[in-house]
């Protein structure tokens, strides 16, 4: 079975840890992996060159999530990290002093750049790095391309990484803009991966700056219109907040309310030129189910909150067998 993962950082990584989870346990290939392949396409609009690295926070996160590398209390980064070059970079005054790279992920982005220097396209940088670890999933950036996501507020445009870090997302942002996006092409794999897919699954990731990013390089919305495979989305939404992060900030930015019925909507039936054939609401969110399976959007309700390993393979799982659902009445 081959699975394709539209993903952003942590919240995609979760659901990527659950779901290879869950697939060793249904489809052990004997040696402690699983024969299903998974795939996942990830958003590259927060990546930024800073004190001259390239640095890609959602590869990243879901990179040292899989490895069991990642700091599970901070929420990001890697466990047993220390900040002593940043400290140094701080002493000499360049970058930013409210971005702290961690000594051991900075091993990390010096390879990226000494990849990309040599004229290595991301997606084979990426495919030399996770080789390192053993992750029983194919990381691919959406794009080779550099399409970082900037803010425009009444501030003045930044980067999406100073607007959320350094701003907390509390400027009222004006609309997002992601730099050369018309002429960015999808990376080499990822149009295969969706057309070649059984079920594609969109994590419960930033629907803006995450997916929407994703949606927003030319040819990935066709592919995903075209592609066989069932679409099933993962709300990131439970009872109208955003369980982790300030991805509310985002969705107010574009017009949608906070809730899994408004972000079903947004991303749309795919009968009707949207992205999804169906989709997974939390138990408290029940409500909204009906009327969006009768707008074409296959909806069921379980437990949504990925607080560890068990309960995000059990989010997987679901969204794996709502890939079975029959559509609801149109
Ligand atoms: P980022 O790139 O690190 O911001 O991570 P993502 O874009 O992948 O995901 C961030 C989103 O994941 C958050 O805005 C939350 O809405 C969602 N999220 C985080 N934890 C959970 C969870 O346990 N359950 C669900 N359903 N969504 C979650
Ligand atoms: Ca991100």
């Amino acid at each position: 079975m081959k699975i394709t993962v539209l993903s952003g950082g942590v919240g995609g990584a979760r659901f990527l840890r659950g779901l290879r989870h869950h697939l060793r346990e249904v489809l052990p290939d004997g040696s402690g992996g699983t024969t299903a392949e998974v795939t996942a396409v990830v958003n590259t609009g927060d990546d930024m060159w800073l004190n001259s690295l390239r640095i890609a926070p959602d590869l990243d996160s879901i990179m040292y999530t899989l490895a069991g590398a990642n700091d599970e209390v901070r929420g990001w980064g890697r466990i047993g990290e220390t900040e002593r070059v940043s400290a140094e970079l701080n002493a000499y005054g360049i970058g930013w002093p409210w971005f702290t790279l961690g000594d051991l992920d900075l091993g990390t982005h010096i390879t990226r750049t000494h990849y990309l220097r040599t004229g290595v396209p991301l997606s084979e940088a990426t495919a030399r790095i996770t080789a390192r670890w053993d992750l029983g999933v194919t990381l691919l950036p959406v794009t080779d391309d550099e399409v970082e996501t900037q803010v425009v507020t009444d501030e003045g445009t930044m980067h999406f990484q100073e607007w959320w870090t350094r701003h907390r997302a509390a400027l009222a942002a004006r609309r997002f803009e992601q730099l050369n996006v018309g002429a960015a092409t999808p990376a080499p794999g990822v149009l295969e991966a969706i057309a070649h897919a059984d079920v594609i699954l969109v994590a419960p990731s930033n629907p803006v700056v995450s997916i929407g990013t994703i949606l927003g390089i030319p040819g990935i919305r066709a592919s995903l219109l075209g592609t066989s495979a069932r679409i099933v989305g993962v709300s990131p939404i439970i009872a109208g907040s955003v369980v982790r992060g300030m991805a509310d900030a985002c969705l107010t930015a574009i017009g949608v309310q906070t809730s899994a019925e408004a972000v079903a909507l947004h991303y749309g039936a795919r009968d009707s030129g949207g992205l999804l054939d169906a989709w997974l609401v939390d138990e408290t969110d029940a409500d909204s189910a009906a009327a969006l399976s009768a707008s074409g959007i296959a909806t069921r309700a379980v437990p949504l909150w990925m607080r560890d390993l068990d309960s995000s393979a059990q989010v997987a799982a679901d969204a794996l067998s709502a890939a079975s659902l029959p559509q609801g009445p149109r």
